[in-house]
């Protein structure tokens, strides 16, 4: 596991380059947020987060998260990978907001356990917007149906989109993909009369064309971190 000084170094070149693309655009730098991934990396990467001023981190698997989270308080813990409804009831327990709700099976199950753990959970609406074979995310089509369901469960409180670019591509197809979120978010928001103000897109690799798309959260684990050291 790095040293902080070392996750410090990596996080100021993180902010340079955040700079850079805001620059590029003509957005501000304060409207893009950091979500530090910390999956395959001890607990230690949340806590150098957070003594850097970041209180939120993102996992990837619920069964990880849980080993983490007891080891550490005041941080705020989001999950980012697929979750399987049979894992809804910990989800909740766990996680101050999920951001890869991708289907009404999910939002069903998610809501009521929230109900019975007396909990509003905050959750993104994960969406396929790359239409990448391989990944999670409801399709784009589906997401006017998915949205008009998680409005009606008054346990979820919907915050926004997340998506995932199409991985081993080139970054004229994250670009689309990202483009295509935001797109989204724009139809939703006015058709529903529904604030989605969280854009959750970029990563390590992508986050400059997710800036120039509208980004508010990237999402970034390598580029603070290192490479993932267990599996
Ligand atoms: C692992 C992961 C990230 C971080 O990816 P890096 O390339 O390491 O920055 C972001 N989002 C999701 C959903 C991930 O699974």
């Amino acid at each position: 596991m790095i040293s902080f000084d070392e996750f410090s170094q990596n996080l100021n070149r993180l902010k340079e380059r955040i700079g850079l693309a805001c620059a590029s655009c003509g957005r501000n730098p304060d409207e893009v947020r950091i979500l530090p991934v910390t999956k395959n990396h001890p607990v230690d990467a949340a806590l150098h987060a957070q003594k850097a001023g970041l209180l939120s981190v993102g996992e990837n698997r619920v069964q990880e998260a849980e080993g983490k989270i007891p080891l550490s308080s005041g941080i705020s813990w989001e999950l980012i990978g697929h979750l399987q409804s049979n894992k809804a009831k910990k989800a909740v327990m766990l996680f101050d907001r999920v951001q890869s709700l991708d289907s009404i099976h999910l939002a069903v199950k998610l809501n009521s356990e929230a109900e019975k753990a007396g909990k509003v959970l905050r959750v993104l609406m994960q969406v396929n917007s790359g239409r990448d074979p391989a990944k999670f995310g409801a399709e784009i089509e589906e997401a006017p149906k998915l949205l008009e369901e998680i409005l009606k469960l008054s346990n979820l409180k919907v915050e926004g989109l997340m998506a995932i670019a199409p991985l081993d591509e080139d970054l004229a197809s994250a670009s689309r993909a990202f483009s295509n979120l935001r797109n989204l978010r724009d139809k939703l928001s006015s058709d529903f009369d529904v604030a989605l103000p969280e854009l959750s897109m970029g990563m390590s690799g992508d986050l400059e064309c997710a800036i120039k798309e509208g980004s508010t959260l990237i999402r970034v684990g390598t580029f603070l971190f290192g490479e993932r050291i267990y599996v």
